[in-house]
């Protein structure tokens, strides 16, 4: 094992050589070291503010739903290490990856029936994309190559996925002439609007011929504003894009598993997608992993074509790693009473939250399943917040305007109170 290096050494060579999330290079804020984490506390290398522990208000941006160093998750890495952490996936299978789609399959909405895993969410979404636009080609009605979407959604980062991304969060003034136009609909209004339903009636009905499909997030969107919209509006989307020949492509990515009270998000209208993405919590947090599922209907469309192939094969496509670990989550979310535990830290945020409206400066307080959102009227003091939140004892990660929390579904009551607290503290500091 090389010198473990000091938390002053490993700062400077992170911020001359590493680049963070939407950070510059070099960097000009300091990252806080965290040296193990477990249960729903990341242990840092040195005390911050008077905490050397944090409770985890973000689940690792939403995909650490059983929190860290979780023995079953650990347990099932280890057992396929020994076996192999990864063969390549083009003329071989192997059972991790072959019992995840199934299992995939098995809890997804019908008539989902075919899996294609791959890296990342961002990259899920690419792949819905080609899935749709060669469905169509295949078809041959290769007129049918745009995509329409609601402004506020957030779908990735690489090219497809920011074309639909919010086009003012997602800077689509920088990548003009760069980003594929895509067909943007108003942001769906919260509760459920005849008028804003017509209006994406009519925007799906005069784009038909050009579109190959419409994708939103369903009932919540995530990083582009932290909105929750009527599940309504999804049966407004299937029925049009049924009426019109478009295929209609769920981003649950954020969504999935639980995390809105539903075991996807699309339960709760009770509609179906042509095409579905799921990531982040897929391995609870563990490896990066993604899927992208499709109905035999897309899939025939496809297999009908010219090139009846899904061009697409990622170097670690299926990973039999992140394909044990994905299996052991999933039966460790079933295994429990997932839905009374989102219900439980739903219940409490909206109570320890609820003092959060009197704050100056808060717009709105808002809570569906285990998401809590404090949204402010003024873009928020990310530094000030922060450190109001470790002061409190709690990693938060705001954005914009919002200060928001999905906590692990294995937070304590003690524990959510106390991400609650760090919410209101950051809120009010920032
Ligand atoms: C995070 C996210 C993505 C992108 O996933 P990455 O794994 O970060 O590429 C796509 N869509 C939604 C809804 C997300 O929340």
């Amino acid at each position: 094992m090389p010198e473990p290096l000091s938390p002053g050494e490993l700062l400077a060579l992170d911020r001359a050589h590493v680049w963070h999330p939407y950070g510059p290079m070099p960097g000009r804020t300091d990252p806080l070291v965290v040296q193990s984490a477990s249960g729903v506390r990341l242990r840092l290398a040195e005390p911050v503010h008077g905490r050397s522990e944090l409770i985890d208000g973000m689940s690792s941006w939403w995909s650490a739903i059983h929190g860290y160093n979780h023995p079953v998750l650990n347990e099932a890495a280890r057992g396929q290490l020994e076996r192999m952490s990864h063969v390549m996936f083009g003329g071989l299978t192997h059972e991790p990856a072959v019992r995840l789609a199934a299992r995939l399959v098995e809890i997804t909405p019908e008539p989902l029936e075919h899996v294609f895993l791959c890296d990342s969410g961002s990259v899920s979404v690419e792949v819905a994309v080609k899935m749709c636009l060669q469905h169509w080609r295949s078809l041959r009605r290769p007129a049918k190559r745009r995509l329409l979407t609601w402004r506020g959604g957030y779908h990735g980062d690489t090219w497809q996925p920011m074309s639909v991304c919010d086009p003012d969060g997602g800077m689509h003034g920088l990548w003009s002439g760069v980003l594929p136009e895509q067909i943007f609909a108003d942001a769906p209004p919260a509760e459920y609007d005849p008028g804003y339903a017509d209006a994406l009636r009519a925007l799906i009905a005069r784009h038909a011929e050009e579109l190959a499909a419409v994708i939103v997030e369903p009932v919540v969107q995530g990083a582009g504003g932290m909105r929750f919209c009527s599940p309504a509006y999804l049966r407004v989307l299937r029925e049009a894009c049924d009426a019109h020949d478009v295929l209609l492509v769920f981003d649950e990515i954020a969504t999935g598993f639980g995390r809105t009270g539903e075991l996807f998000a699309a339960e709760h209208a009770g509609v179906s997608p042509d095409v579905l993405c799921l990531g982040k919590a897929l391995t609870g947090g563990y490896l990066t992993m993604a899927a992208t599922l499709c109905t035999p209907r897309v899939a025939e469309g496809i297999s009908r074509g010219e090139v009846p192939v899904l061009a697409h094969g990622p170097t670690f496509m299926g990973n039999p790693l992140a394909s044990a670990v994905a299996c052991a989550s999933i039966d460790l979310l079933l295994a429990q009473d997932w839905r009374q535990e989102v219900k439980r830290i739903e219940a409490a945020l909206r109570d320890e939250l609820a003092a959060a409206r009197d704050i100056p400066g808060v717009r709105d307080v808002r809570v569906l399943g285990a998401i809590g959102v404090v949204q402010l009227d003024h873009e928020v003091d990310m530094a000030a917040a922060t450190r109001a939140a470790v002061g409190e004892g709690v990693w938060l990660r705001p954005f914009r305007d919002l200060v928001y929390t999905m906590p692990p579904y294995v937070t304590g009551d003690e524990d959510v109170a106390r991400i609650a607290a760090g919410v209101g503290a950051a809120a009010a500091a920032g």
